[in-house]
């Protein structure tokens, strides 16, 4: 048997519209939605019933009325508290896909504000009067920028490789390498988004190697495209071959087949002088000759969530044609946004600065230490509990599956509290306002200053000073 129950407790818990009277209640009211107030006395009223029930009321019974209205504030904040919240992210992965990805530009972030809540000439041409395209802008900065003939700007590289897909090859037959047959975080496989799009797919080589002459055999009346995958989250090492897409040109104009090159995470600054690894950037895939090249707006390059196709003028057209499109279209906030970002890329002297993936990607090592030392000395004076802090080097990553094996060096702060484990540490950070998200390693917390923006520091020290200090000791 439980404890006996307080039935005079019971009774004397107040009814809601009792409570809904209490002056407290009309500044909630005046705040937030009526139906929210109520629900959430009624949840409070019921978890200090709950308590009472279970023996475990131990507050003054004269208080009852305060205790509801107190518990109701807090059930009246977690119900209109967004889900979507800010994170400072402490992992160090730069294109965090669960974080959101990558960070506009000022200009984008601007340029986003300015459209929100007004009209805008979306699909206005002002110099006519008549309808306008919302492609044609991107298209022109695209065009200069890849140097390709035409562009198409969808939802996301995933849509974008639908839609090429779809509009090229429906019922024919697309050649891929199978080193090149990759699944995307978020169950993106190539052999499934084909059988989407309706093109059949022909699997050449083996996954270590693929060799021109495996595509040339593998070439029917059926065949429709040449795809080149960029093995964007993986590497295939050691004895290995892959037929380059200024090789797949060579044959797509033997056998008069387009090819079409998904670069995924596509870049438009070369960053190899910065450590990063080599790859082929979005100018060199157009300029090796292929047909079509895809790749994300949100990953290396640095702007808003999108899927951008350039290529030639025909291919594109017909995409265009293609209700897909339609389906897949961008808003004003990504136009808005995207505009903004290859306006950015036009001051190829400032961009590293502007656009922020490229600036916390060549972030010098120097100034990375200097914010793990900012952090630890904001922190370490509005502390009143023993935690051990500490800097220490680790390593950085690109993330958004681009970049696989780059070793990006940085610092961290290492946090060991005295009176908390670095998991419970780890779990309360989640649930502050900004949340913050770091690693966890040999028993301490982690934070990755390459992902802490310059202007974070304070607030993040502040926020872990609340966490670290409610733990008293
Ligand atoms: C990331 C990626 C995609 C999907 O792009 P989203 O922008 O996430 O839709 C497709 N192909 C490759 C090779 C990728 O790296």
């Amino acid at each position: 048997m439980g404890p006996a129950i307080d039935k005079t407790l019971l009774r004397a818990l107040p009814k809601i519209d009792e409570v809904m009277k209490q002056h407290q209640v009309n500044r909630l009211l005046e705040m937030h939605p009526r139906s929210i107030v109520v629900d959430g006395i009624r949840e409070a009223v019921e978890l200090i019933r709950q308590d009472i029930l279970k023996g475990s009321f131990n507050s003054d019974p004269a208080n009852l009325f305060d205790l509801v209205i107190e518990r109701a504030l807090k059930q009246v904040a977690a119900a209109t508290r967004p889900n979507l919240r800010r994170v400072i992210n402490g992992t160090g992965v730069v294109l965090h896909t669960n974080l959101g990805r990558a960070l506009l530009s000022e200009a984008a972030r601007q340029a986003v504000d300015a459209v929100a809540a007004v009209y805008c000439n979306l699909e206005f041409n002002l110099a006519t009067g008549k309808r306008g395209s919302r492609y044609e802008p991107l298209e022109e900065l695209l065009v200069r920028l890849t140097g390709a003939e035409a562009a198409l700007v969808v939802n996301n590289n995933a849509a974008a490789v639908l839609l090429a897909l779809g509009t090229l090859a429906r019922g024919k037959e697309v050649i891929v390498s199978r080193g090149q047959l990759v699944e995307i975080g978020g169950s993106f496989r190539i052999p499934d988004v084909m059988e989407q799009s309706g093109a059949s797919l022909v699997e050449v080589g083996t996954t270590n190697k693929t060799h021109p002459r495996d595509y040339r055999n593998s070439i029917s009346e059926n065949t429709a495209l040449l795809l080149h995958v960029h093995t964007s989250n993986y590497r295939i090492v050691g004895f290995t071959r892959e037929t380059t897409v200024a090789e797949l040109v060579e044959i797509g104009r033997e056998y008069n087949l387009p090819v079409m090159s998904d670069l995924g995470s596509g870049f438009l600054v070369d960053l190899a002088k910065y450590g990063l690894p080599v790859e082929p950037s979005v100018q060199d895939t157009v300029a090796a000759g292929a047909d079509v090249v895809t790749f994300s707006g949100d990953k290396l390059l640095g702007g808003p969530q999108a899927g951008i196709i350039v290529g030639k003028r025909k291919h594109i057209e017909k995409m265009k044609q293609n209700p897909l499109t339609r389906a897949v279209r961008i808003n004003k906030f990504t136009v808005a946004a995207l505009e903004a970002t290859l306006r950015d890329y036009l001051d190829a002297e400032r961009v590293l600065e502007k656009i922020p993936t490229l600036k916390m990607l060549t972030e010098p090592v120097q100034t990375i230490y200097e914010r793990a030392e900012a952090l630890v000395n904001g922190l370490r004076p509005k502390l009143t509990t023993r935690v051990e802090l500490k800097i220490m080097q680790g390593y950085s990553q690109v993330g958004g599956g681009s970049m696989p094996t780059a070793e990006l060096p940085t610092y961290l702060m290492s946090c060991l509290p005295a009176r908390m484990s670095a998991d419970e540490l780890a779990q309360r950070l989640r649930q502050t306002d900004p949340a913050v998200v770091g690693r966890l390693q040999d028993g301490c917390f982690l934070v990755d200053l390459r992902t802490v923006q310059p202007d974070e520091i304070d607030l993040l020290a502040a926020v872990m000073a609340d966490i670290l200090n409610s733990a008293g000791g």
